[in-house]
């Protein structure tokens, strides 16, 4: 799935910081790697846009990155495709400086309680207020002429998942609605399930067209048939578990069944993913059990 990528111009490092990396997408428009989690960044005369913020460990790297940017500028706007800490680390450095944090609600929501996963136990911590998005909104919205957002309703990753189109450069960045590497983190505590991976990506296929560069949370750029190729692959595998959930199989027999198993090879061990999935299965269908 790494298509897209190719025919860029070859990243160029910076030299602080845990290997940031920048790719031009287009005219004023940047990927930059390594601060935790894809971010985009549209510089020019109005100020920077940004797509996510990467962990707070990174901010500075990635402060420093964005400044370094042809045409760049003090950040205007900042928007946040969820709530997880891989997207929401630069929301506190740049909310102090007054800078627009753009969300769905529910993404606000979530980053004003302390959160703990269920299967593993780990932790979030809230946001302090000036961390939290300040401008929230539901369904779709347009920032300027260039750029329009809206909800991925569909709760692929979170019950908050938003995507943002840069219609100029024709990129798409989209979160964790899709993923570039490896199987997909199945957030069902947030709300996501293996239903809404393949609604998202559905979804997602109605904002693209076939030249538009898909930019996913983490991994490498993702082309409109990449997305495709996720959907036969996702749309399967939830078949499957809903056939074993309506036999009223668990999660546990779920993933000895092996219903990833010809996707392997190439994504790797799915058993993680498996298990949450099913879980994910029993989460949606029955929210009271
Ligand atoms: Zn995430």
């Amino acid at each position: 799935m790494k298509a897209a990528a190719a025919g860029l111009a070859a990243p160029f490092a910076f030299g602080q910081g845990p290997n940031i990396a920048t790719v031009q997408l287009g005219d004023n428009l940047f990927l930059i790697t390594g601060a935790g989690g894809n971010v985009v960044a549209r510089t020019g005369a109005q100020g920077v846009v940004m797509v996510d913020g990467g962990l707070a460990q990174n901010a500075g790297a990635l402060a420093q990155a964005v400044a370094a940017l042809p045409n760049s500028g003090p950040v205007r706007t900042l928007f946040n495709t969820h709530w997880h800490p891989e997207q929401t680390g630069s929301n506190e450095k740049l909310g102090t400086a007054g800078v627009t944090i753009i969300a769905q609600e529910n993404t606000r929501l979530w980053l004003q309680q302390n959160v703990t996963w269920p299967w593993n136990g780990q932790k979030f911590q809230k946001l302090p207020k000036v961390a939290q998005p300040n401008k929230t909104f539901y369904d779709k919205g347009t920032l300027d002429a260039g750029i329009s957002y809206g909800y991925i309703s569909d709760a692929a990753h979170t019950d908050g998942d938003l995507y943002v189109y840069f219609s100029q450069q024709n990129v798409l960045a989209v979160g964790d609605a899709a993923y570039g590497q490896g199987w997909p983190v199945v957030d069902w505590w947030s709300g996501g399930w293996i239903g809404g991976i393949v609604g998202g990506l559905q979804r997602i296929q109605t904002v693209a067209n076939k030249d538009t560069k898909i930019v996913p949370g983490r991994g490498p750029l993702l082309s409109f048939a990449d997305i495709t190729a996720q959907v036969d692959m996702y749309g399967t595998i939830y078949d499957r578990l809903n056939q074993m959930m309506n036999k009223g199989r668990g999660p546990s027999e779920a993933v000895e069944a092996k219903p990833a198993k010809e996707y392997e090879a190439k994504m790797g061990n799915p058993d993680e993913f498996i298990r949450r999935s099913a879980e994910s299965l029993w989460a949606y269908l029955s929210p009271d059990a």
